[in-house]
């Protein structure tokens, strides 16, 4: 199994699914936040995927679901649920957070470029990013979904302070998380990656 491979890292899925997105080639993004707890400013990690990255998740895409519509029935649901994993590629850029693994040479790699984004045992191995300063860990929340913040830049002025570094190697993660180009508010982040999103219609 390869799961065994993944050691202290193999929480995964929670069928033991090991991976929920794969990509050639990643992002390492870098931002700066200033930590609530010793009030200084601390260099932050995000990871991002290029178009043509691969999912288990897209199945359901809830936009997609009419807001007068009633929705899924119960038993679609379950057969959504239940069905075995399906690997499809997805046209745009995509960022992840709350991520609860990462494959070992992603984890690896992070070691060396971005020590002090790790995982977080006091949250079942989630992975954090940790004041650089103070140590104290920075939540996903305060870093991810509101425009303003580390990785939600509300133009491109604000975007040109994220570095976003390239990296040319095998990528997978099973994701809690996953800002696809569905969010509009991510398109300043997306375009510094040099992917530049459009209206669909
Ligand atoms: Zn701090």
């Amino acid at each position: 199994m390869e799961t065994q491979e993944l050691g202290a890292n193999a929480a995964g899925g929670p069928d033991g699914e090991p991976f929920n997105l794969r990509a050639s080639s990643y992002f390492l993004l870098q931002a700066e936040h200033c930590c609530t707890a010793c009030g200084q400013a601390s260099r932050v990690y995000a990871l991002a995927v290029p178009p043509g990255h691969e999912s288990t998740e897209a199945d359901l895409d809830l936009d997609d679901i009419d807001a007068d519509s009633p929705g899924l029935d119960a038993q679609a649901f379950r057969d959504w649920l239940f069905s075995p994993a399906r690997w499809q590629a997805i046209d745009g850029p995509a960022m992840i957070s709350s991520i609860r693994a990462l494959s070992p040479s992603v984890a690896h790699a992070l070691r060396a470029l971005a020590p002090r984004f790790r995982p977080n045992p006091e949250r079942g191995g989630q992975w954090s990013n940790f004041c650089e300063h103070c140590d104290a860990p920075i939540w996903d929340g305060a870093l991810f979904p509101t425009p303003g913040q580390a990785f939600c830049p509300r133009d491109a002025e604000a975007a040109s302070h994220i570095a976003a570094r390239p990296v040319d190697a095998p990528f997978e993660a099973y994701f809690g998380m996953c800002w696809t180009d569905s969010y509009r508010n991510k398109w300043p982040l997306f375009s510094r990656m040099g992917y530049d999103c459009a209206e669909d219609e």
